[in-house]
This record gives structure tokens, sequence and C-alpha cells, in this order.
């Protein structure tokens, strides 16, 4: 969207074709934000920014666009029984976290009450000095275990499927902070009035927040459709102006390798907009 906007005042005319499953949409109120220092819920943020870009004329159109191929000056991304035909393309199509086994209602009633968190660099600063539970385990467990610990001292890493797979050196991390580690798996989540208890085969816990360290997919089947190069963990790779190995078309915002947060997102989205405009000028010169 922030890119959209960009674009859109250089007077491009921009589609934005969105599927509508942004993460921003699952943040109950974001209060790293600079610039929102009573928060903002995700809803509220992403219907502004859709105001100022329509605004300005960018058109948006709601589904999910299936394949993308084509370079700089003639892409062709279908959607279903829509074909859409640009001269450049954006991705900007995010990550999918992967979450604890829970009934999809009970997740979303979790998500809303803040009782469920997928982003400690965001919201860690909320559970200082509560009982917090983590579910992963392994080295994405053990850093997000670790990484909570400096806000509070009552953390658990709690194995999700199974028993702990944790090395030497990740229990002694562990133990250092003393994190403990619970085996799995999850076999219930109970939402009360003040925090969340799981059950587990060696009990049930109580915690007042319950951390998803479980990893995230990233959403790059459209990069990969139309031949641009990605990294082992599947990101668009993409230099310094978020232009991707195909001519005319560029990555931003969690998709791509970074900071997974709405600041880095919006910025990149910024560089992104200008390098369009100056490679679609270079392409053909710009003019009223
Ligand atoms: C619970 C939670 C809390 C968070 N809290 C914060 C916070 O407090 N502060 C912060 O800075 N960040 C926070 N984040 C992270 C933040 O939400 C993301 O960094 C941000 O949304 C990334 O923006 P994005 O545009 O890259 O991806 P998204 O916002 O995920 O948007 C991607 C969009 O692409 C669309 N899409 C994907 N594939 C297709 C397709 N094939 N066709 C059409 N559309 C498609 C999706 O529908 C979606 O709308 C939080 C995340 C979560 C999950």
């Amino acid at each position: 969207m922030a890119a959209a906007i960009y674009l859109a005042r250089f007077h491009l005319s921009v589609l934005v074709a969105d599927s509508g499953e942004s993460r921003a949409d699952l943040i109950p109120l974001t209060r790293n934000l600079a610039g929102f220092p009573d928060g903002i819920a995700g809803s509220d943020f992403l219907a502004r920014m859709r105001g100022q870009a329509k605004r300005y004329g960018a058109l948006q159109w709601e589904g999910k666009v299936d394949s993308l191929q084509g370079g700089l000056g003639n892409f062709l991304a279908q959607a279903g029984a829509e074909i859409f035909q640009a001269r450049a393309v954006l991705l900007a199509t995010g990550v999918f976290n992967r979450r604890p086994n829970m009934p999809s209602n009970i997740h979303a009633e979790a998500l809303s009450r803040g009782l469920l968190r997928y982003c400690p660099i965001c919201d860690g600063y909320e559970v200082t000095d509560t009982m917090v539970a983590v579910i992963g385990t392994g080295d994405h467990g053990t850093n997000e275990a670790e990484f909570l610990r400096s806000y509070t001292a009552d953390v658990t890493l709690i194995a999700p499927t199974g028993n702990h797979e944790l090395d030497e050196v990740q229990r002694t991390r562990l133990d250092s902070g003393a994190i403990e580690a619970v085996d799995g798996p999850c076999l219930d989540f109970e939402l009360m009035q003040h925090g969340v208890a799981i059950t587990t085969p060696a009990g049930r816990r109580s915690f007042a927040t319950v951390y998803a360290a479980l990893g995230s997919d990233v959403r790059s089947e459209l990069a990969t459709a139309a031949g641009a190069e990605v990294s082992r963990d599947r990101c668009p790779v993409v230099d310094s102006h978020q232009r991707t190995s195909v001519a005319g078309l560029y990555a931003a915002g969690d998709v791509v390798r970074g900071l997974d947060q709405l600041s880095h997102a919006i910025g990149q989205g910024g560089v992104a907009a200008v390098a369009i405009r100056n490679d679609l000028a270079r392409l053909a010169p710009l003019r009223r």
C-alpha cells in the first residue's frame, strides 16, 4: 500500500491486487509504529493506507493472483478469469506464520485478545514481568525464548508436537536463562479471562501469554513463477532498490529477507516505488 501511494502520486496507473490475508490485519494493536503513540489496530492502519492510495487514484482489486509471467514493460498476471497487464510488478505478498494446533475460532479470539502472539520484537514489551509460554523447539524456539527472557523471568518453552528437539548447546542456553523446557505435544489450549491454559502430557499449566515460534512460509510462488531468483529460505533476492533478478519485477516487505515489521515494509515499498518510477522512465519518458 505504501508503494501504491507513492506510485499513484507519481501519476502512474496502479492496481493493487490483494487476497485479503495480510499479517497486518491480525495485529490487535500495534504500539511500536512511530507516530502512533497510543497504538493502532492493524485493520485500521490498513484501512487508512487503502483510503490514502484510493485518494490518488490507485485501483484496488480483491482476489488472488494465480500466476505471473513477463518482464519490464510487459507482465501478465492471471487471477482466476481475470488477466492483468502491467509494465512493472511489485510483489509484497508477505509470509504465512505456521500456527499452533488449535481450532481457528480459538486462534482468532486468542490473537484478538493478545493472548496469542507471533512477534516478540513487536510486542514483547507488553508481556513484561508476566508468565510467558513459547510454543516451539530447536534453534528457533530457543532463540525466541531467550529473546523473551529479556522481558520476563518466567519463560517456558513447550514443544509443539512431541518431545523437544534440543541439542546440548540449546539446553545449556535455556538452563542459563532458567527457561524451563516442557515436552509436548500441546493437547489443548483453553482461553481464560486473563490467560491461556495449555495441556501437555505433563499436565495443565496457565500462562498470561503464548508466543508461537513455529516458523513461517514465504509467499514467493509468484516470484518463482516469473523466474526470479530466490534464496535458500525462498525469499526473492533483491538489490538495494528492491529489484529482483527479473527486470521490472520488484519485491518488498516480509516476503523479502529482513526485519518483518510494518516500518520496514513501508520503507521498502517507498524504495521500490521510486525504482519502478525511474526504471519505467528509462523505458519511455514519463510525460503529462
Ligand atoms: C500477530 C501479529 C502482530 C504483529 N505486530 C506488529 C507490530 O506491532 N509492529 C510491526 O511493525 N509489525 C507487526 N507485525 C508484522 C507485520 O504485520 C508485517 O511485518 C507486515 O504486515 C508486513 O507487510 P507486508 O505487506 O510485507 O505483508 P502482509 O501485511 O502480510 O501483506 C501481504 C499481502 O499480500 C497478499 N497476497 C499474498 N499472495 C497473494 C496473491 N497471490 N495474490 C494476491 N494477494 C496476495 C495477502 O493477501 C496480503 O494482503 C505483526 C504480525 C503479526 C502476525
